[in-house]
């Protein structure tokens, strides 16, 4: 199964990015090319009868799979990045953190009226850095399809959040 074998080399860093967090290392995957083809493989069985428009990726790790999927669906990449990285005319969305805020941009052109996009992440923790990039999709008056992340940290709630734009949430592990 590929659950087991992506739990297999994901990696738990004990204190990162500070005391207190166990963060899931997601690394070990781009070493494994043989792992990431199935899981690119995978993914598409997911999404290929899903009429999906594009598919959106959060940075940088979202870039990861959710480019290659788009490519084997043989639809557009939008690329969903932190503030001041994108060079054209954009759209932004901020969200609160636990301490402070965040913004994400868009470039204006990317979704169109009417699209359904599915937007990709490597992880869901919170739910809030995905809420945003539904929040973008839904400015450029694009639907949002569903979402898709490699690993669901549930204990978390972050699924409750994005109830709200698309009940299609899929991760490969929990
Ligand atoms: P959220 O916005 O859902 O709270 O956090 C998810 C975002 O933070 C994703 O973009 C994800 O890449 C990153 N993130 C948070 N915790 C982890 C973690 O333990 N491992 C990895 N790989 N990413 C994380």
């Amino acid at each position: 199964m590929i659950e087991e074998k992506i739990k297999g080399v994901i990696r738990d860093v004990i204190d990162f990015p500070k005391p207190g967090i166990v963060f899931k290392d997601i690394t070990p995957i781009m070493l494994d090319p043989k792992l990431s083809k199935e899981i690119v493989d995978h993914l598409v069985s997911i999404y290929k009868d899903q009429n999906l428009d594009k598919i959106a990726g959060i940075e940088s790790r979202g870039f990861l799979f959710g480019y290659p999927l788009a490519m084997e669906l043989g639809i557009p990449f939008v690329l969903i990045r932190k503030a001041g990285k994108l060079p054209y005319h954009k759209i932004s969305h901020s969200y609160d953190l636990e301490y402070g805020s965040a913004t994400i941009e868009m470039h204006i052109d990317a979704v169109q009226k009417g699209e359904k996009v599915l937007i990709h992440d490597d992880l869901l923790a919170t739910g809030g850095s995905a809420s945003a990039a539904a929040e973008l999709i839904q400015k450029c008056g694009g639907e949002v399809a569903g979402f898709n992340f490699l690993v669901g940290l549930n204990f978390l709630n972050g699924i409750e959040k994005l109830k709200n734009y698309s009940n299609n949430i899929t991760n490969l592990v929990i």
